[in-house]
């Protein structure tokens, strides 16, 4: 893989336009590196590989601490985990995974409960010593009580799940703070990322497969993407070279479908983050990798403390530093990081209009988080990117809209 980083916009319109039959692809998050890698792999063509920041990545970029050591993920935890074992294997290629399962804990109402809610959060709750069929019992006349038939939001789907108890001390203000919204007003779809167990399983993803890069996210990119055939430009804005590449050049494009358009239809909107960093002198500063804040009264919705992901690497672990990360959700604008869509009825028809858009630019396809508009865990952008890939290997369309 060539690099090269190219700082000036004078600089950038310089930069050597690629050879015809290069393929060129925008974004080098998971999606993007994955096309770029089947393109280069199994095509044995070239790929123009254009990204935006400063380094491969996306948001799962990780970066090791200088002072301390620990490998910290810059755009808050990214834990690898699928059921599909296509994808699984796909990954291993390019990195050994860690064991590592993933546990939350949450901190609400001054106490602190096991998350996902399970039986252990219920009896919690509760204060009581339930079998999982009482519990069960229990928690379905708390359900019966609100008398809700066909949930039309998240706060009747949630509460239709685990009683209001439950709903109003784990998930009604920390998603209030997620999404700047009363749940009321979201989708119920989102709270289907939780499970909830009548069971002590304590694991936050239902997944077989689960763990985190054992050299680090850095080193999964790298593998993914120094290749023969792959050349990565960082710091490189599509927008400025578009004009450059070859006509019929296939794009590949991961980033926002309304700036690829100069925002026609307007902005698709999006809920930010902002990070506050801090080293703290301890040891151990919370005991787990993430803690969640479920009071409204806390401004932030989790703490992470990256060490926890890489117990293997002792040295880092024993070392009476830790360094952690507040995460504050914020007002998504123009320029900020996007990080969640809102997947609202109206911004879901604007996005249909800018996938209709892109339809029509031949050569052209939409991928990714960002291009997308979807909210995706890291395997489903894997699996999504091997799916586009097979389509373009086979000079397939990409389907209609669902
Ligand atoms: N959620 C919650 N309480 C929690 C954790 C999550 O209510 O302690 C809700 C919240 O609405 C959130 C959704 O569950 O948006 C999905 O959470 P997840 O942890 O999957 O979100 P991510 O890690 O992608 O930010």
């Amino acid at each position: 893989m060539k690099k090269t980083s190219t700082r000036s916009r004078a600089r950038r319109r310089a930069a050597p336009a690629p050879a015809p039959g290069t393929f060129c692809v925008v974004g080098a998050g998971v999606f993007g590196a994955v096309v770029a890698e089947r393109i280069a792999t199994k095509l044995g063509a070239k790929v123009l590989v254009l990204e935006k920041r400063k380094d491969a990545g996306g948001n799962s970029r990780s970066f090791f601490d200088p002072a301390t050591g620990i490998e910290c993920h810059e755009h808050g935890s990214h834990i690898f985990h699928t059921k599909d074992a296509a994808v699984w294997d796909y990954v291993r290629r390019f990195a050994a995974f860690t064991p590592y399962r993933h546990k939350v804990m949450l901190t609400s109402r001054g106490r602190v409960f096991g998350m996902p809610i399970n039986l252990k959060t219920i009896n919690d709750w509760y204060g009581a010593a339930w079998s999982p069929d009482e519990a069960r019992r229990r928690i379905a006349a708390e359900i019966a009580r609100e008398g809700i038939s066909e949930p039309a939001n998240l706060e009747e789907k949630a509460v239709s799940l685990v009683g209001r108890g439950l709903y109003e001390c784990a998930i009604r203000d920390y998603t209030a703070k997620q999404w700047g919204r009363d749940p009321r007003e979201l989708p119920e779809s989102i709270i289907r990322r939780l499970p909830v167990r009548y069971d002590y399983v304590s694991d936050y993803f239902d997944t077989p497969w689960q763990g985190v890069p054992a050299d680090g996210y850095g080193a999964l990119f790298r593998n993914l993407l120094d290749r023969p055939g792959i050349e990565l430009r960082t710091g490189v804005d599509f927008r400025d070279v578009r004009a450059s590449l070859p006509a019929g050049t296939p794009v590949v494009y991961t980033g926002m479908p309304d700036e690829l358009f100069d925002f026609r239809y307007g902005a698709l909107e999006w809920r930010s983050l902002r990070f506050e960093w801090e080293t703290v002198p301890v040891r151990d500063f919370q005991g787990t990798a993430v803690m969640n804040y479920g009071d409204a009264s806390v401004p932030y919705t989790r703490i992470h403390e990256f060490k926890h992901y890489n117990p293997e690497r002792a040295d880092a672990f024993a070392r009476p530093a830790t360094v952690i990360c507040r995460e504050y959700p914020a007002a998504w604008k123009p320029g900020a990081e996007a990080y969640y869509p809102v997947n609202d009825a109206a911004n879901q028809a604007r996005f249909a209009r800018y996938r209709a858009l892109a339809a029509a630019v031949p050569g052209l396809r939409l991928g990714g988080r960002l291009g997308s508009y979807a909210y995706w865990d890291m395997d489903r952008a894997v699996a999504e990117a091997l799916r586009l890939f097979d389509r373009l290997a086979r000079g397939e369309p990409d389907p209609p809209a669902p």
